[in-house]
Formats: structure tokens, C-alpha cells, sequence
């Protein structure tokens, strides 16, 4: 027979227990999935696609890529919306897809350049984000279907010299959103044609296709294979 004293002293405690459990579910940041896309957002998820194929796994470029440099662009107010959207200047890419840079790493190392990455994998709701600042799907991808990017498997690169640090000449700053971005554009100085098909032919030749819009960016061959993922730098550091 529990005394009834003690019996009041539970109730209020399991009563605080549920009122405080609430209240931190409704302080969690919601993750938007407006669309009905099918999404990887929580990390039990996440590993649950990892131990299923270990190609899921997003890996940190700076820690897998020697000499890769990273200048991670929506870590800053210096991209096309003007204010820092992610936390922190960090790459990942799923790990096949690192690989696959690793090996271009590696190629170019050996001419005396190396890889920029500006970005690479991008939360879903960053690209819910994009999409409200700049609703033009020729550059940002609609929300509707999800950016590769957000697969883990698309990348924002140029190439430097690596004794400089200077970035190769390309047709126009990463995130120019004109006509003389995109890969058919002609009018441009021999040397900057050069450099582009540098690019993209080793990119090409690593399994990664070109997008017709940008200069800068490719997405892994593969991408298919992979889901949308909403799932925070902060929360990968595990
Ligand atoms: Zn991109």
C-alpha cells in the first residue's frame, strides 16, 4: 500500500516529467518537408542507411581529401543571399563520391593544381531556404523535387594553382547567375575555354555530369541511388 503522501509526491514528479518532455519537443526545430518528399532527417534514419551501404555515409572532405581547400560560400554573407546560412564552412559528400574527387585530387596534384570546393552537400531545408530568396529554378533548385546537393552527391568546384592558392580563370565568380555561367557559352578568352574543359573533362572522366546552367557544378553519376536528406552539419559530428 503506497502511503498517500508519496502516492501526490509521484504524480506531481511524472506530471513535471511529461510537462518538461513537451516542452522540449515543441523548443525542437521543426524540419519542413512541405512537398511530401521522401527524407532522411533524423540521425536513426541516417545510420540505418549507412549500415544498409556504407556508400551513404556523408564524409568530410577536409578530413578525406588532402590539400583540398574549402571556400564554403552560404558559410558567409559573401553568396547570393547576402547573410551566412550554414553554421559552419564544412564539405560532405557521400563517401563514394569523395572518393571519386580524391582520385581528381590526386590527378591534378600532379600538374601543380588542386580542387575549391564552394559547396557540396546542402540540408533540404537550406534549399527550402534558397528557394524563398531567389524562386528561379534555372539556378536554384525548386523544392518540389529536391537539389542533388541535398543527395550528397553534387559539388560546386573550381581548380587552383596550388603554389599561388590562385584560383584558375573560369567564365564568370561562382554563383553568377547569367547566361555566361552555363557550359555553352563561347564568347570567352581561349585560355578561360581551356580551363573549363579542364574541368569538366576530369570531372566527366571521374563519373560525375555537368550541368548545362553552371560551370561550377556537377552531380555524381549515381545520384539516383541516394535520398534527400535534412539532417544539419552539427548533427553529422557524431
Ligand atoms: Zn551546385
Amino acid at each position: 500500500m503506497i502511503h498517500p503522501a508519496l502516492k501526490k509526491v509521484i504524480l506531481t514528479s511524472a506530471t513535471l516529467v511529461f510537462l518538461l518532455l513537451t516542452l522540449s519537443w515543441l523548443q525542437m526545430p521543426k524540419k519542413e518537408n512541405p512537398y511530401g518528399l521522401d527524407i532522411i532527417s533524423t540521425l536513426p534514419d541516417y545510420r540505418r542507411t549507412i549500415r544498409e551501404n556504407g556508400s551513404n555515409q556523408l564524409v568530410d572532405l577536409e578530413k578525406s581529401i588532402g590539400g583540398i581547400v574549402l571556400d564554403m560560400r552560404y558559410a558567409t554573407s559573401n553568396n547570393f543571399t547576402g547573410q551566412p546560412i550554414y553554421p559552419a564552412p564544412k564539405a560532405y559528400l557521400r563517401k563514394v563520391v569523395a572518393d571519386s574527387l580524391l582520385k581528381i585530387q590526386l590527378e591534378l596534384q600532379k600538374k601543380g593544381l588542386g580542387l575549391k570546393i564552394f559547396d557540396a552537400y546542402r540540408p533540404y531545408s537550406v534549399t527550402l531556404k534558397f528557394f524563398k530568396v531567389y524562386p528561379d529554378t534555372n539556378f536554384v533548385a525548386s523544392p518540389r523535387t529536391g537539389s542533388r546537393h541535398n543527395r550528397g552527391c553534387a559539388v560546386d568546384l573550381t581548380i587552383l594553382e596550388t603554389s599561388s592558392g590562385k584560383e584558375l580563370e573560369m567564365p564568370t565568380p561562382f554563383d553568377d547567375f547569367t547566361v555566361k555561367a552555363s557550359q555553352s557559352y563561347r564568347n570567352l578568352p581561349d585560355r578561360v575555354l581551356q580551363n573549363r574543359k579542364l574541368l569538366r573533362d576530369i570531372m566527366v572522366r571521374h563519373g560525375f555530369e555537368p550541368l548545362e546552367s553552371e560551370w561550377w557544378h556537377y552531380d555524381f553519376g549515381g545520384w539516383r541511388n541516394f535520398k534527400i536528406m535534412d539532417i544539419a552539419f552539427d548533427e553529422l559530428t557524431y
